[in-house]
């Protein structure tokens, strides 16, 4: 057994026939990285830094095995010698960096975003414009050939091994459920019959590539829709399997087109381990728990006490590449956490850009900047201790520049701390903890508290000022709002210096409305203890239902407050926020009797309320509270003219301004300075 804080987490683990130096996988991401110029080397420096970073085992992002598997029409693939030679840079590198690196084999089935898609059955999914080609029996023998090939080419690449997908919706997933597999033939039917493509995948594979050859396969510990698999269902699958060569079953929970959330932000930690938990209980391979595992602790936790061999974590490698290297060595404190805004990362994939991250804005970029000391070693004063003001100040003090950082504040955070207080958003804590470890770390000077002036400015001796003051909320122009008490801006509310009657209206419905509106309805503990969390989603911890859902949600805490939200524009209400959490957040809402009400001309604010007009007709909404939350104006401070001024951040720019740009021009001029 390790020692240091994680002893079970950073202990040696058997996986077939291969050691790994410790529990963590690096689990795969497809960061679009895949399809750029100079792919191979881009992936090299990518999963090179995470192998530097201690990891045990990396998976790639997914490879498709054939044209149709593909995510996108142009992939990615590998299907040939070509496409696998670019790939043996990556090996070489994580492998010279002493960690082992298999290649994801995804077929995505009728996920697919293209029209040359194919499935089990020509159903299409709910979440996609595409109807699927039922492949037939020969279809289905070629598809093995390819997932075959695809193994050979990873091997010959120099590959340790494979995951096969087997989950989330995609094509080996659909064949396990009548929910996408209505065939009577050999291969639909029966739960044998629905379990053979995927057993003769990895039978094949095992012949060809021998005992040594590592199969990891991502299984669906819990399908998350009406017609998954039970819980015996997914076990038989599982012995199956392992029958046929499964050295290592790696976990995952939902299909993409399940109403639950599963990675988001608004999912507690470690929210799903009970159905890994579960399918462990019949195993006789290792098995990785998933979801939601974004700390060194959380892993522990879960190893420790027996429910999973090994952690399965994707996304806190795009935020940390040293997330192993810090929890071995006992600097948890240092760890930049995955605080599950899926902003840079999920969200870009699905608008087809590279993936990213917000607290790590290297992430993915690893030979696009370089990070160099600084020519010239000057005293900067950086103003403001918001999100774009930290990055700026320890980017600059890391290159050895003399930085202090001035906050008007007594804390540091800005803005950050007002996301802290909205039901699911209390990762962000993290992110002002890792900020504050790093002010420390590379040498910055702190002075919270204190309003940067000329007397400040005469004592100092700058070189350069760095403006970083940030947004005040903009309030609209409104008759009847000034000086009425019943009006309160978002960061009063949220920071606890204003309270909300029974009656709310909220002017705004940008992500700051949402936040307000989630603030005001939703219990914290929805989103951060697991077994509350599975109770609102009604879903079953023992898998004896299909799917492992209950039907309806069971409990609905009762609505606190009266809400109304409003905005001028017409439209779908929350259409700013992120395509992969927005609906998580309007649907609570929905849940919870929030009234969303969209193309609002706004009149005035007097004793009988708010009057508005829609659709032509004027109307009062009554109301005790009227939130403020339509956007912000720049707040930036008073500069000398002798000094050289750089404006970042909200003083720059408010408008659409979130911590992702904040953080990202913090970090460009940190670097450039
Ligand atoms: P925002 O997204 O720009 O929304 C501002 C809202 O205020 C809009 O609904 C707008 O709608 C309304 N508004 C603007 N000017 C107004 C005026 N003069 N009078 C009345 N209403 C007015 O800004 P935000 O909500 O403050 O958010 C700031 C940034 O943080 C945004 O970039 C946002 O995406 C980001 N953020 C993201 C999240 C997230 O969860 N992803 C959460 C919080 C914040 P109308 O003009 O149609 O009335
Ligand atoms: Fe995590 Fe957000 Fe970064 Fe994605 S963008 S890796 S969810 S912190």
């Amino acid at each position: 057994m390790s020692t240091g804080p994680y002893p079970t987490l950073m202990s040696p683990v058997k996986v077939g026939h291969t050691v790994l130096k410790n529990r963590v996988i690096m689990g795969g991401m497809h960061t679009r990285i895949e399809m750029s110029e100079n792919a191979g080397e881009r992936l090299a420096a990518f999963y090179g830094a995470r192998a530097r970073g201690g990891v045990g085992l990396i998976i790639t992002g997914g490879y498709s095995p054939n044209a149709a598997g593909g995510y996108d029409a142009d992939g990615p693939f590998l299907m040939t010698r070509q496409q696998a030679a670019e790939l043996e840079q990556v090996t070489e590198v994580v492998h010279a960096e002493g960690a082992k690196i298999c290649l994801q084999i995804s077929h995505t089935g009728r996920s697919a975003r293209h029209d040359g898609l194919v499935a089990p059955s020509e159903i299409r999914s709910p979440i996609n414009r595409f109807t699927p080609r039922a492949l037939s029996h020969a279809d289905i023998l070629e598809t093995i050939d390819d997932f075959a090939n695809c193994a050979r080419l990873a091997r010959g690449a120099g590959f340790d091994g494979v995951e096969i997908i087997g989950s989330g919706g995609y094509l080996l997933s659909e064949f396990t459920t009548r929910r996408a597999n209505m065939r009577d033939d050999d291969w639909g039917g029966s739960v044998e019959n629905r379990h053979r493509l995927p057993v003769e995948i990895v039978r094949r594979i095992r012949s060809e590539q021998g005992p040594e050859f590592l199969i990891t396969y991502r299984i669906g510990a819990a399908d998350l829709v009406e017609d998954g698999q039970t819980g015996d269902e997914i076990d038989q699958l599982a012995a199956a399997l392992t029958d046929a060569g499964v050295d290592l079953f790696t976990g995952y929970v939902g299909w993409h087109e399940s109403r639950i959330p599963t990675v988001a932000y608004p999912v507690p930690r470690a929210a799903f381990t009970y159905a890994i938990e579960r399918l462990k209980r019949g195993l006789k391979v290792p098995v990785a728990a998933c979801n939601r595992i974004n700390m060194p602790q959380v892993a522990e936790d879960i190893l420790s006490r027996g429910a999973a061999d090994m952690v399965y974590i994707s996304r806190p490698f795009l935020a940390d590449p040293d997330f192993v290297a810090k929890a071995r060595d006992g600097r948890t404190d240092a760890i930049n956490t995955c605080i599950a805004c899926n902003q840079l990362c999920l969200d870009h994939i699905m608008t087809d850009r590279e993936a990213g991250c917000l607290v790590n804005p290297a992430a993915a970029r690893e030979t696009l900047f370089d990070v160099t000391p600084a020519t010239r070693p000057r005293k900067i004063a950086v103003v403001g201790g918001g999100p774009a003001g930290l990055s700026c100040a320890i980017t600059a003090a890391a290159r050895g520049h003399d930085v202090t950082l001035f906050e008007a504040a007594d804390t540091i955070g800005g803005q950050i701390n007002l996301a802290c207080a909205v039901p699911g958003k209390t990762e962000y804590k993290e992110l002002l903890r890792y900020y504050q470890n790093r002010l420390e770390t590379t040498g910055v000077t702190v002075r919270t508290g204190t309003i940067f002036d000329a007397t400040i400015l005469g004592e100092q001796g700058f070189d350069a000022i760095v403006v970083a003051s940030g947004v005040t909320p903009r309030l609209p122009d409104l008759p009847g709002i000034a000086g009425d008490p019943r009006v309160v801006t978002y960061d009063e509310l949220l920071t606890g210096r204003a309270k909300a009657g029974h009656r709310v209206a909220i002017i705004g419905m940008g992500g700051i409305g949402f936040d307000v509106a989630k603030f005001l309805s939703i219990p914290q503990e929805v989103t951060t203890v697991p077994a509350v969390f599975q109770a609102y989603y009604g879903l079953d911890p023992t898998l004896h239902e299909a799917g492992g859902l209950l039907g309806a949600a069971l409990s609905f805490p009762p609505a606190r407050h009266q809400i109304t939200m409003l905005q001028r524009k017409v439209g779908r209400p929350g259409a700013t926020l992120g395509v992969s959490t927005g609906w998580i957040g309007r649907g609570f809402l929905q849940r919870q009797g929030v009234e969303m009400r969209t193309g609002v001309t706004y009149r005035r604010l007097d004793s009988d309320g708010l009057h508005i007009e829609q659709d032509g007709k004027p109307e009062v909404i009554a109301l005790d509270t009227l939130v403020i939350c339509a956007g912000q104006n720049p707040n930036p401070v008073h500069t000398p003219d002798d000094l050289p001024v750089h404006l970042i951040g909200g003083a720059h720019r408010a408008t659409e301004l979130d911590a992702a740009r904040a953080i990202e021009e913090g970090w460009r001029l940190g670097l450039a300075l």
